[in-house]
């Protein structure tokens, strides 16, 4: 069966088909640019397994308290130098990013410090666990205290304001690299490399701690690259390459990265337990796929942007933009849309390709939320996934994709299941 038939087959139209066909031919370049990201990150990981010795030995495993697990250590060394880092911890106790950033912040921060974020508002998570939306626990019950600093309306850092908010008390600043689901430029490592240095020319003292989530192996530059004192994210994205079953990360300065580990484990004991109990291999597996699958995500959020563009919807970012994240947005104007849309992407799924998604009303969100995921790993997202908020512009925000083939074909299945509907004017 030829490629055209096999997409007949899934009761894709001719017309749907030519015309995305037509959408990735006109990609070639910008995907050869992406190609060659990905060789330098697969050669740089390549270089930690091999010169840590990872060997078969390895995925033994650990249980109980986990004392002398080399897997584990291994494994953190290669995060280390991967990330070009002192120190790793990167551990199934994380139980996901969220954890891992917090894990990071209470093991660095003391009574007293301030908490300075730079690139605007935090992940929505972090809320509760910075005390910005009142919560027991919290960083501000015991006493540390929060400032914030928006990006200027071009998305830049606002260094006049930064210099102003920085004082005595001021510990650590926290960048996060990705948009995540606010309405903002992602930031390029270069910029916050350079913003890093600018803080640290000022006051070395401060800890830079960047939220890595969505942004790994996007460039071939980490901010630890460039002056960061901490990089945090999750192993159900980007790093675990799709294959790692749980798990967060934490690289980082030697003294901060231990300030962590007592705080993920306890004082004391730190990095020295935690059994690995199966996951190395799944772990090593998965950083070892992490470049390539990160480069198919972005090859399918780019197809996306130039699918829906050239029908005339807004794409942020837009087709011909430089990536810094692998998270892509399609403003569709109506709520019809927005549920065919994510119909499609669940329909495209290897894993509960059945089930038909609803906008329901979740908790903590002000308007109905529509998610569509058929993932091997639950909740992760670096496999495809879609969702959006049920309001104005009814954006719906989609990632991931570990083949870029199944990018592609979950893009098309969108927008037939939209050409269904009568909602495309050609
Ligand atoms: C996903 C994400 C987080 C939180 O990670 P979880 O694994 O969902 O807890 C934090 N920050 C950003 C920018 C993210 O994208």
């Amino acid at each position: 069966m030829m490629l055209k038939e096999y997409y007949r087959s899934f009761h894709i139209d001719e017309k749907v088909f030519d015309y995305c066909n037509q959408v990735e031919c006109d990609l070639k370049e910008r995907f050869a640019g992406i190609d060659a990201v990905c060789e330098i990150n697969q050669l740089k990981v390549l270089k930690a397994m091999q010169e840590n010795h990872l060997s078969e030995a390895h995925f033994a495993g650990s249980t109980g308290y986990g004392y002398t697990d080399d897997g584990r250590d291994v494994l953190e060394k290669i995060y280390a130098d991967v990330f070009h880092t002192e120190d790793a911890l990167v551990r199934s106790q994380i139980v996901c990013g969220t954890h891992a950033i917090c894990t990071a912040l209470f093991g660095n921060l003391r009574p007293g410090d301030e908490l300075l974020a730079i690139s605007g508002k935090p992940y929505d998570t972090l809320d509760e666990i910075i005390g910005i939306r009142p919560s027991r626990g919290s960083l501000a019950e015991y006493g540390v205290t929060y400032a914030q600093v928006d990006l200027t309306p071009e998305g830049e850092f606002d260094y006049e304001k930064i210099q102003a908010a920085i004082h005595d008390r001021t510990r650590m600043v926290e960048i996060q690299r990705s948009k995540g689901y606010a309405v903002r430029p992602t930031l390029s490592v270069e910029k916050i490399g350079a913003v890093i240095a600018w803080i640290k020319n000022m006051r070395p003292d401060i800890i830079c701690m960047v939220d890595n989530c969505y942004g790994e192996f996007v460039e071939v530059k980490e901010p630890s690259d460039l002056g960061a004192d901490l990089v945090v994210g999750s192993l159900i994205k980007n790093p675990g390459g799709g294959i790692a079953p749980i798990g967060g990360y934490i690289c980082g300065r030697h003294e901060y990265v231990k300030n962590a580990s007592f705080r993920l484990t306890t004082p004391g004991l730190g990095k020295e337990v935690g059994a690995s109990l199966n996951n190395t291999k799944a772990f090593a597996q998965g950083l070892f796929l992490a470049p390539q699958v990160t480069a198919n995500a972005l090859k399918g959020a780019v197809f996306a942007a130039n699918v829906y563009e050239g029908l005339g919807f807004r794409a942020v970012p837009d087709g011909s933009e430089d990536r810094f994240d692998i998270i892509q947005a399609v403003e569709l104007q109506s709520p019809e849309r927005v549920i065919a849309f994510c119909e499609g992407i669940q329909a495209a799924a290897p894993v509960d390709s059945y089930v038909r998604p609803e906008p329901w009303d979740m908790p903590g969100y002000d308007s109905p939320v529509i998610m569509a995921a058929g993932a091997f790993v639950s909740g992760s997202s670096i496999e495809l996934s879609a969702d959006a908020p049920m309001r104005e512009p009814y954006a719906v925000y989609f990632q991931g994709g570990l083949t870029y083939q199944h990018a592609k074909y979950g893009i098309i299945m969108s927008l037939q299941k939209m050409v269904e509907k009568n909602l495309i004017v050609w």
